[in-house]
């Protein structure tokens, strides 16, 4: 779990502000729900069988003896949220959060324990029109914050219905080959064989890479929605590979599943995924609902941003204002007041704490402002101020009072 400095908060920001402007130009609203919930919510929803529910959550006792869990994913509780209170009957709702999630994993570079995901999730909404907008979301999003060279797998698991035949023969094709599965997977064959083809360990990967495939025994409906789907992308000109082993950790999931990949993170190559869930709404008591969601890792993506270099705009102090004497220190305040009045979003920052004329210049510059406002007791007496360009040589001004805040806005506009 991390603390996230001053250092790094531009980042996040960006990150943040970027989404959230882009949320809204395409009707999306935010909503805002509990990190804890009740523990029998992931299990229904997530699955028993899945490595969160499993080996990954924090659930602990309260003081009433309820089991909670701090949330490991979002759509669970939101989905929660919509149901009880009561949007979900007949209606469409676009809905994004962020916030943390607590997943106890080992921890490695990209793979914390408490990380942060920025998610969004529509309802009530059964076309593959839906599926597409969502991703053409996600990829402007990356347009938008400048990273690069991200790749989309995309993937069909059919209805739930249509899973049950391939769950059959996919577990008598691991079945016959029960010597090559570990403990997990054994655990995992009669209930979840599915679940099996996520497996994160080497040693199986070519077993599961020669496992039938999915694809091959989907339902009609969920090849044409498919098919929509990946017209709707080719005429956005967004590329995607077709990945008939892309099965994602969550039993919620129907019909679409995506996921967005990049080969500059090492082993933590996913950034953003998603994908349908059709049934979860109903199953978690709910009207039936269509849905489909997608959620992003933000220490991820800001760890791309960074590897790639991406330029993000620096909050920059503008002026820094030294006072230096009894009388300039009692004055300056409320003129540094007044000019927050008078030049709203100019970032000043004043110098408290008093000090000599040249440690107070020191912290100007290194506060990276571009002028310093300078006041001693004489200029205060004379109701003036010095107004130095802190980054190119130039002569000091002196300036009234009543003309500092026109004579700053004139030299910070240039
Ligand atoms: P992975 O395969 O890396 O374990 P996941 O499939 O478990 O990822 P999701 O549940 O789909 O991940 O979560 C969505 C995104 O959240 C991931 O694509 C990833 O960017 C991020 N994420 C998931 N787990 C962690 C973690 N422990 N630390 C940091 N980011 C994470
Ligand atoms: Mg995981």
């Amino acid at each position: 779990m991390n603390d996230i400095l001053p250092a790094d908060i531009a980042y996040w920001q960006h990150l943040e502000n970027t989404a959230r402007m882009l949320f809204a130009e395409y009707g999306f609203q935010e909503i805002r729900v509990p990190i804890v919930e009740h523990t029998s919510l992931f299990k229904r929803s997530i699955g028993e069988m899945t490595d969160i529910v499993e080996k990954e959550m924090y659930t602990f006792e309260d003081r009433s003896g309820d089991s909670l869990t701090l949330r490991p994913e979002a759509t669970a509780g939101l989905v929660r949220a919509m149901i009880s209170n009561g949007l979900l009957h007949n209606q469409r709702h676009k809905v994004w959060t962020t916030g943390p999630m607590f997943r106890h994993e080992r921890p490695q570079k990209g793979r914390y324990r408490q990380f942060h995901q920025i998610d969004v999730e529509a309802f009530g909404f059964d076309g593959p029109d839906l599926d597409a907008e969502l991703i053409l979301m996600t990829a402007r999003l990356w347009q938008r914050l400048g990273i690069q060279r991200l790749t989309l797998n995309i993937n069909s698991l059919g209805t739930f219905q249509s899973r049950q035949a391939y769950r059959e023969i996919l577990r008598q094709y691991f079945k016959s080959h029960l010597d090559q599965l570990d403990a997990d997977s054994l655990r995992r064959l009669e209930n979840n064989p599915l679940r099996i083809l996520d497996t994160k360990n080497p040693a199986m990967a070519t077993l599961v890479a020669e496992a039938p495939l999915l694809t091959e025994y989907l339902d009609e409906e969920s090849a044409a929605h498919f098919k929509t789907l990946c017209h709707h992308l080719d005429l956005a000109g967004i590329s995607y590979v077709i990945n008939p082993r892309l099965v994602r950790g969550l039993d919620y999931y129907s019909r679409t599943v995506f996921e967005w990949v990049t080969t500059e993170l090492g082993s933590q190559d996913a950034v953003c995924s998603g994908g349908r869930y059709d049934g979860l709404v109903a199953q978690l008591g709910g009207d039936q609902t269509s849905a489909m969601g997608w959620a992003l890792g933000e220490e991820r993506i800001i760890n791309l941003m960074q590897t790639q270099g991406v330029q993000i705009p620096a909050n920059q102090t503008d002026v820094y204002i030294v006072l230096a004497g009894v009388q300039a220190e009692a004055a300056g305040l409320s003129l540094v007041e007044r000019l927050r009045d008078q030049i709203p979003g100019c970032l000043i920052e004043t110098n408290c704490g008093g000090g000599s004329f040249k440690s107070q210049l020191k912290r100007a510059d290194k506060s990276g402002a571009r002028y310093a406002v300078i006041l001693g007791d004489s200029e205060a007496a004379q109701q003036v101020a010095i107004l130095k360009n802190l980054r190119v040589e130039s002569a000091q001004e002196q300036v009234t009072w009543a003309l500092l805040a026109e004579t700053l806005r004139q030299r910070l506009a240039n």
